[in-house]
């Protein structure tokens, strides 16, 4: 009786609040506003001040926030339940009049996986304003959420908008706060903000329509960044039918590469994707499917850290002229240079904000994009085809590739379109459209999304200038120029004469931006997020870089410079050594044979290990023949690949790795089960023996490879003994059936301590091991390797860590087994005498490292290496470890 007197209607019962819920909605259906009831009692607070920035920057649009009394959340008027999440803490609602809202109880609340929220109403209900959605309960919520606030968001911003506001402060339950209104009706409305709805209103197709709908857990360690978001975008594109991808109660239309990455999505989130009917099936398997494969992380990423790349406004004031400076940053590409500065200003383009012929503008932006189109494709044909790119060029190619699908974005151009129809002029309308997402992307509180801001930048200012008809002049730079900007967009990376470019240091920016990227690749030492100060220096002074150390010294003394040049050219004349003398064998000063192997993941990889010198593959990733598609490759496709790999080898041993499928690699047409902790449940061998039809092919495909014996096989992830034998059992069923008389050689991962400590049982069955540091560290350590918050601490030179290494090699040397590395640690020249110290005998590294690997291993003896090794073990941690090492072999 109450809550119907509240809400100002008559109740079906005196028990309205029990059975109320799906009743049929008073009146007939609105055109015009309607009201808008507190949906609880509490206190009604600005919507900025909610600690969510998607929220609080109305990213998904306005609305009204309520700090919750109450525990039960009621229909706020008339209308349809459009949408429940899954979470049950998230529901759409449209009313009579057609707006849609959506109403989201707490701040980050989707991990609570609906635990403590109660549903009264089902998808497509019919509710009578007071009617109860849904019951949450604040003692289970609170300790999970930031926040209990209630908010209730316009989706629909583009036609519907708030209206009359209540000012803040308490509310009672069933008072009307605000009214929802045609946003002609509005007077205050932004063109900008109304016209850009970078989420979309939660559609639903009518009943009858087959709704195609996936669940995906994005494994890119840096989550739903730009470029993952622009190949979401093309799949989208193909669909015949609109595809919806929703995070926590927030929903971007799929063919919108910004409006993906706003929905902030981070590694570990399940992303629900949507087609609205069966045609849309094959785009949305595509996505799913794309979203479940990691990239290559951990190997070529710089390691991440918590740095924001925001903008950093210009301090007038320089430097003074001569005076030393030192500065500190972030490292972005190690290495030395000694150079001159050299400041980079982006020009500011001037246009008229205003034009007096629409149609005239809305030509100008389709050339200017059409013409940007043409010319960002031509430079990724200037790259190359893949075979041809390397490992520079492919990275720019990918970054180019994210550039061509934000320039097809349709709510960037509609949002253009809608202001140059209000008057604007083309420059002015695309330079609003995409400030706004750029704001909007740095607001979100993630550090990678942050630095995808400069990414639009790019694209922005290249559209610009096609707009003005003007393009960028090409510097003119000095030998050995340090190039001090504020950012530096992909587009300006490219057009440098880089082979004059010593370093980069940037104020702002970060460590997985593109240009960090770009400039790894290229070898180019690179400091970024040094803050304000380096746009004080001036031009022309001298300066040494160390970014290994992030350090930068503008007019340092000259003996400093004299002996960074010094150990400069000893580097470059040690790496060029290294190379000359890679072909050949590799032992200790002392004699000790170490064979120096490589870690491959392609055919392309075989080529650059051979010209690198390695002797042999230590690890052969086969996920790579397994991912990207939709079904895992037959018999005959993994056979014709794996011996052309050791064909390329030419004869040298080629450890083939069997699928390592699960957890952080993900291979979605293998329908694992949802594991609460992919990490500890179905992965590497053990989703092999839950699908053992895929082992089988793939020990066939292995089998097959001449001349016999070259391959081995090694199993990932084995952790006990009885996985091993399982394992053995069906790969000599299948050399017996194939006629192959003698057993291959089958070795086991130590990627898991139970692997370690166990070695010497082990030892007896298996031919060699091969340490995966990479997983080995994370069980160790318990530190998930894709989370990028630990990937400072994730250190496996850690003794914990080494222990383990040692335990594994005592136990493989028990039965006279030998024992290899092939996770990252063995790309290290400094881990070198380590590894060979616990003894192990075998070095699989990236083709790259091999050269330095093996120019280390020669300056070593024995006995040093395993009393340091010794020691080592005792240490505190990993940064004790590297010190240790440092000193005893500070050339490595
Ligand atoms: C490892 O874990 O160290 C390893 C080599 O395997 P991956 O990195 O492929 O998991
Ligand atoms: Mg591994």
């Amino acid at each position: 009786m109450f809550l119907s007197r509240m809400f100002g209607r008559k109740p079906a019962a005196e028990t309205a609040e029990a059975t109320v819920p799906t009743g049929a909605p008073t009146g007939a259906p609105v055109s015009g506003p309607v009201d808008v009831a507190a949906p609880l009692a509490g206190r009604l607070i600005d919507i900025g001040e909610v600690p969510d920035p998607v929220f609080a920057g109305r990213v998904l649009g306005d609305g009204i926030a309520i700090d919750p009394d109450g525990a039960v959340l009621h229909a706020p008027f008339d209308g349809r339940v459009t949408g429940l999440h899954e979470g049950r803490h998230a529901i759409n609602l449209r009313a009579a009049n057609g707006t849609e809202v959506l109403i989201h109880i707490g701040i980050d609340t989707v991990g609570l996986h609906g635990h403590g929220f109660h549903l009264h109403v089902a998808e497509g209900a019919q509710v009578g304003r007071g009617a109860p959605l849904v019951t949450f309960e604040p003692d289970v919520i609170r300790p999970k959420a930031r926040s209990m606030v209630v908010l209730m968001i316009v989706t629909n911003g583009e036609s519907w908008s708030l209206r009359d506001l209540r000012e803040p402060g308490p509310v009672g339950i069933g008072e009307i706060c605000c009214r929802l209104a045609p946003v002609d009706e509005a007077t205050d409305a932004s063109p900008l903000s109304a016209s850009l709805p970078m989420t979309v209103p939660a559609t639903r197709a009518p009943a009858e329509t087959a709704i195609v709908r996936r669940i995906a857990e994005i494994r890119d360690p840096f989550g739903l960044h730009a470029r993952p978001a622009g190949v979401v975008a093309d799949h989208a594109k193909k669909s015949p039918v609109p595809i919806t991808v929703s995070l926590g109660g927030r929903q971007a239309d799929a063919r919108s590469a910004v409006s993906l990455m706003v929905l902030g999505a981070h590694c570990g989130d399940l992303l629900t994707i949507e087609a609205q009917g069966q045609d849309g099936a094959a785009a949305v398997d595509a996505i799913v499917a794309f979203l479940g494969t990691p990239t290559a992380a951990g190997e070529d990423r710089p390691a991440a850290e918590e740095h924001q790349a925001a903008p950093v406004a210009v301090n007038a004031s320089p430097l003074p002229f001569g005076e030393p400076v030192s500065l500190r940053g972030v490292t972005a590409a190690p290495g030395q240079a000694v150079g001159h500065t050299l400041r980079l200003v982006r020009e500011d383009l001037a246009f008229a904000a205003t034009a007096a012929d629409p149609a005239a503008e809305t030509a100008a932006l389709e050339q200017a994009l059409v013409a940007t189109r043409a010319r960002i494709a031509a430079l990724i044909a200037e790259l190359g085809d893949e075979g041809e790119r390397g490992r520079h060029g492919g990275k720019q190619a990918e970054i180019l590739g994210a550039h061509l699908s934000f320039l097809d974005d349709p709510f960037l151009k509609a949002a253009a379109d809608r202001l140059i129809a209000s008057g604007k002029s083309a420059p002015f309308a695309w330079k609003a459209a995409v400030d706004e997402q750029i704001t909007a992307l740095r607001g979100l509180g993630n550090r990678v999304l942050a630095e995808r801001a400069t990414d639009l930048e790019d694209i922005q200012r290249r559209v610009l200038l096609q707009l003005l008809g003007r393009t960028e002049e090409r510097l003119r730079l000095g030998d050995r120029t340090v190039l001090i900007a504020d950012d530096l967009l992909p587009s300006q990376f490219a057009e440098l004469e880089l082979d004059r470019v010593a370093g980069i240091c940037l104020a702002a920016s970060g460590p997985t931006s593109h240009v960090a990227i770009l400039a790894a690749s290229r070898g180019i030492p690179a400091v970024v997020a040094i803050g304000p100060d380096a746009l004080r220096v001036q031009d022309g002074q001298a300066v040494i870089i160390d970014a290994g150390k992030a350090d930068v010294w503008i007019n340092p003394p000259s003996d400093s410079i004299t002996s960074v040049e010094r150990a400069i050219t000893v580097r470059r004349a040690r790496l060029a050594e290294a190379r000359a003398a890679a072909g050949a064998d590799c032992r200790t000063t002392d004699g000790v044979r170490i064979e120096v192997v490589a870690n491959l993941g392609s055919l392309a990889d075989a080529g650059r290990a051979m010209a690198n010198g390695a002797e042999g593959c230590g690890l052969l990733r086969s996920e790579f023949l397994f991912l990207d598609r939709t079904e895992a490759p037959d018999e005959d496709e993994q056979y014709r690949e794996y011996q052309a790999i050791t064909t390329a080898l030419e004869g040298r041993p080629t450890i083939i790795r069997t699928l390592d499928a699960g957890a952080d690699k993900d291979v979605p047409y293998i329908h694992l089960p949802a594991d609460e902790n992919p990490a500890l449940g179905l992965r590497g061998i053990r989703t092999s023996l839950w699908q053992p039809e895929i082992l089988r092919t793939q020990v066939r495909a292995i089998l097959r490879v001449e001349p016999f014996g070259t391959c081995r096989i090694l199993l990932p992830m084995i952790a006990t003994l009885a996985d091993f034998r399982t394992v053995k059992t069906v790969i000599e069923a299948e050399r017996i059936a194939l006629g192959r008389e003698t057993p291959i050689e089958v070795g086991v991962m130590v990627e898991v301590p139970s692997a370690a400590l166990t070695a010497k049982r082990f030892a007896r069955e298996v031919d060699f091991f091969s340490v995966g540091t990479n997983d080995l560290t994370q069980y160790a350590l318990a530190m998930d390797r894709c989370n990028p918050r630990l990937a400072q601490q994730l250190d496996p030179f850690h003794p914990a860590v080494l222990r383990l290494i040692a335990d594994a090699a005592e136990g493989a040397a028990t039965h006279g087994r030998w024992i290899g590395v092939c996770g990252n640690l063995a790309s290290y020249p400094i881990a070198a005498p380590l590894l060979i110290g616990l003894g192990v005998t075998e070095l699989s590294a990236g083709p790259e490292a091999i050269p330095e690997i093996k120019a280390a291993v020669r300056k070593l003896i024995m006995p040093d290496c395993i009393a340091v090794a010794k020691a080592a073990l005792d240490l505190d941690d990993g940064e004790a470890v590297r010190s240790l090492l440092a000193t005893h072999w500070p050339e490595l």
